[in-house]
């Protein structure tokens, strides 16, 4: 079965940055039943990585810490050796710290944003030589409400998402040309692990601020990416999906 998809022009083949848990795994479920082969990239959770290859079809797990330039390197590799090509990136892989800039060290700040930011910097990198050769390819950049409009005792994570958004634009001007879209998603407060550490009450004040007064889910953030991938006039956009938190 593997080797009739390999080297396949029709099917379309994405990479799916740190998409073992909540939005990356949505995006993976949402992309695999509409007919992708995705490559499900995880860091530590393995067993959770499996267990979507296993249930989803044309789903392919490989592990890299993405913050390596080396292992976002033997991602693309991979994903080059095994299908011949790159249509979609998902730069999804994520981490937040929730810190005052006087508690945050040099080398929580430096994880921050080799994770966030410099991983997309690599995967662009390295994905876009055979996007350009190709002439197509859609890169979607899973940025951040705060990325916007900046995050009390949250600098290095809003930062990196400033980055991602800066990054969003520039390429897409800079691969217009060869005809590769370069698009985000900016979410607002989205029901996965990464929020488990609000409490109830937290969470009830969060509420009040948003006029649709609830959390996102994985799935509302994963049917962006199909809405962008299926219109190929949109490009340099970061499409927000916060229940209008941010107007
Ligand atoms: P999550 O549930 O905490 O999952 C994070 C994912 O990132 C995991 O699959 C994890 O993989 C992966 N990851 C973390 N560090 C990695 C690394 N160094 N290399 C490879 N993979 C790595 O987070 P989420 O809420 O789904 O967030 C996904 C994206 O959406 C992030 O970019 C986040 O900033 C953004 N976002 C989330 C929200 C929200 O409210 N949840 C809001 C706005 C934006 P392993 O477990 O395998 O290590």
């Amino acid at each position: 079965m593997v080797e009739n998809q390999e080297k396949n022009t029709q099917t379309k083949i994405a990479i799916v940055t740190g998409s073992s848990r909540g939005i990356g795994a949505e995006i993976v479920k949402t992309l695999s039943q509409n007919g992708y082969i995705v490559v499900l990239n995880y860091n530590n959770s393995k067993e959770q990585a499996e267990e979507i290859s296993k249930n989803y079809s044309n789903v392919y797990p490989f592990k890299a810490d993405v913050s390596k330039y080396e292992e976002v390197k033997a991602l693309v590799d991979f994903t080059i050796e095994k299908f011949g090509q790159i249509d979609l990136l998902i730069n999804n892989a994520g981490i937040d710290l929730v810190k005052p800039i006087n508690d945050t060290s040099l080398e929580e700040f430096d994880k921050i944003l080799k994770t966030n930011l410099y991983s997309a910097f690599y995967s662009s990198k390295e994905v876009s030589k055979f996007m350009i050769n190709k002439k197509s390819g859609h890169i979607i950049n899973i940025s951040s409400i705060w990325g916007l409009i900046g995050a009390s005792c949250e600098m290095a994570y809003s930062i990196s998402k400033a980055g991602l958004d800066a990054m969003t634009k520039s390429l897409a001007k800079e691969f217009g040309l060869s005809n590769i879209r370069v698009n985000g998603i900016a979410p607002g407060i989205i029901e996965t692990d990464m929020n488990n550490f609000l409490t109830d009450k937290e969470k009830d004040e969060l509420y009040e601020e948003i006029p649709l007064k609830r959390m996102g889910t994985p799935h509302e953030v994963a049917s962006c990416v199909l809405f962008l991938e299926n219109n190929p006039y949109i490009t340099g956009q970061i499409l927000q999906v916060n229940g209008g938190w941010n107007m």
